[in-house]
């Protein structure tokens, strides 16, 4: 058993003049600034690298948040959290299941690739905004359906082929 009494709990009520490392984007802050532990993490982060959970309310950081769209609502979930079917709408929507294959391969590069780097993270801001009304009008239409497949079918190959080593879905 590891006992770490000894070790004074870094808190975050420090003196004014405090300065504090943000683990996410390790910029030197003061204090004031930081909005304490990542609730999955456990990296201390900035206002700026941090978000709330929409069911528990506890800070998490950025890379940790586990975004889902409802009824045209973006929210941003913690690791216990987290709904089961945080989905691509659009490839949903095309598919007309949330659980083709081709969607995990999408889900998995979401999580593994895109969330990891700020870029990927301004883009699945973009695509959150735009696509849950994009899905409703593919989903209306198996023209834009089947279109909307044929146009993902490269995409998911290319994912699989740069992913497929680390990517571990079981094969049921
Ligand atoms: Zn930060
Ligand atoms: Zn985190
Ligand atoms: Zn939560």
């Amino acid at each position: 058993m590891t006992d770490n009494a000894k070790e004074p709990q870094p808190s975050i009520t420090g003196k004014a003049g405090d300065y504090r490392l943000c683990q996410v984007c390790n910029r030197n802050l003061p204090i004031s600034e930081l909005h304490g532990k990542c609730i999955d993490c456990g990296r201390w982060i900035c206002g700026s690298c941090s978000t709330v959970c929409s069911a528990c309310k506890k800070v998490l950081c950025k890379e940790c948040a586990n975004i889902s769209e409802k009824d045209g609502t973006v929210r941003e979930f913690c690791k216990l959290h987290k709904p089961k079917s945080g989905g691509c709408f659009i490839a949903t929507a095309a598919y007309g299941t949330p659980f083709a294959e081709e969607i995990n391969v999408l889900r998995y590069w979401r999580d593994e690739c895109l969330r990891k780097n700020r870029f990927g993270r301004m883009f699945i801001g973009c695509y959150y905004t735009g696509s849950p009304l994009l899905a409703y009008i593919i989903s209306k239409s198996s023209i834009l359906r089947s279109f909307t497949r044929l146009m993902l079918k490269p995409i998911v190959k290319l994912i699989k082929r740069a992913t497929g080593e680390k990517r571990d879905l079981g094969n049921d």
